[in-house]
């Protein structure tokens, strides 16, 4: 079951109804795989911006410089990516290190270069989805869905690392869908499902951990009502030509409780309830949602990082 959903997939580009966009589409996603930048007009965003992925590419094909050092040794070499004086050159072929040092961080929690969104003080960050400020209720570090509507960031977001602790509530109501239902909306259209999914049947693509009615998570990884769980996520948004069509789909892996539940899954659209999921063209920065479905979920510790 698990491996025909992650296959199938894979291989969605075999369907009939969407052949001729996935044709296109193969290029980008070998350039996304590669880290090569500028190699198709997906890159650009909608306001005529390049946004290239940022890991400089290598040079593959090129050998490392030799080091003027004469006091280098081998696990220097090793450690810096620098070939050590005295001896020859790293052989053709090898990919010498980047030129750019990866940026030192904080790791955290959260890491220094995060924005937090939540840090169990106020909703400053948020407004609801109603109009004016976002209402939920605030007590003791946590953040609880009360009824007032779902709520956004202010601030829009395209491609993201996003960290989120949520809880269903400890008191077991209602089933399937309606026990312990909430959801976060990247870019406010694509949601990764929150609900008790604890002994709580309802269909797999809308079980906790799943993009809602697209995909279904490759394991319930769910802890039991009232304990805190997390969502990792890595997202990377969908990219549309200035016409509105789709030039990349959008992707995204999500780690619920350090487990990995969605594995670089392309969606297929806005994750709607009822009908086809379907793209609509909208600007790269959007903000994040959070749902409110009537159920009293919590949430603390909400960061994110932009990529
Ligand atoms: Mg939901």
């Amino acid at each position: 079951m698990i491996m025909k959903q992650s296959f199938f997939g894979g291989i969605a580009c075999s369907g009939i109804l969407i052949v001729a966009g996935c044709a296109q589409l193969q290029p980008q996603k070998a350039s996304r795989q590669l880290g090569v930048a500028k190699s198709f007009p997906g890159w650009i965003g909608p306001k005529g911006a390049v946004e290239a992925r940022k890991r400089p590419a290598p040079e593959v094909g090129k050998s490392a410089p030799a080091t003027e050092t004469k006091t280098g040794t081998a696990k220097e070499a090793r450690q810096t990516g620098q070939t050590p004086a005295g001896n020859k050159p790293a052989p053709e072929g090898e990919i010498p290190p980047p030129k750019e040092e990866p940026k030192v961080i904080d790791p955290g929690p959260p890491p220094s270069d995060a924005l937090v969104l939540f840090d169990g003080k106020d909703l400053s960050q948020w407004k609801s989805d109603s109009g004016g400020p976002a209402k939920w209720e605030i007590k003791d570090g946590v953040v609880t869905v009360n009824g007032t509507g779902s709520i956004s960031t202010k601030q829009g977001f395209g491609d993201c690392q996003l960290h989120l602790e949520w809880a269903t509530p400890a008191e077991v109501k209602g089933e399937g869908q309606g026990r312990g239902n909430s959801g976060v909306y990247l870019q406010g259209r694509y949601e990764v499902q929150v609900l008790d999914s604890y002994n709580n049947k309802t269909y797999y693509h809308g079980q906790a951990g799943s993009i809602y009615k697209q995909y279904a998570p490759l394991v319930n990884v769910s802890r039991k009502p009232g304990e805190w769980q997390s969502y990792d996520i890595v997202y990377h948004a969908p990219r549309f030509d200035e016409n509105g069509k789709l030039l990349m789909p959008g992707t995204i892996t999500v780690l619920q409780n350090g487990v990995l539940v969605q594995d670089n899954v392309e969606i297929k659209g806005g994750t709607a309830a009822a009908g086809a999921p379907k793209y609509h063209a909208h600007p790269l920065k959007q903000p994040l949602g959070l749902q409110d479905h009537h159920n009293p979920v919590r949430y603390r510790n909400i960061w994110i990082r932009e990529l």
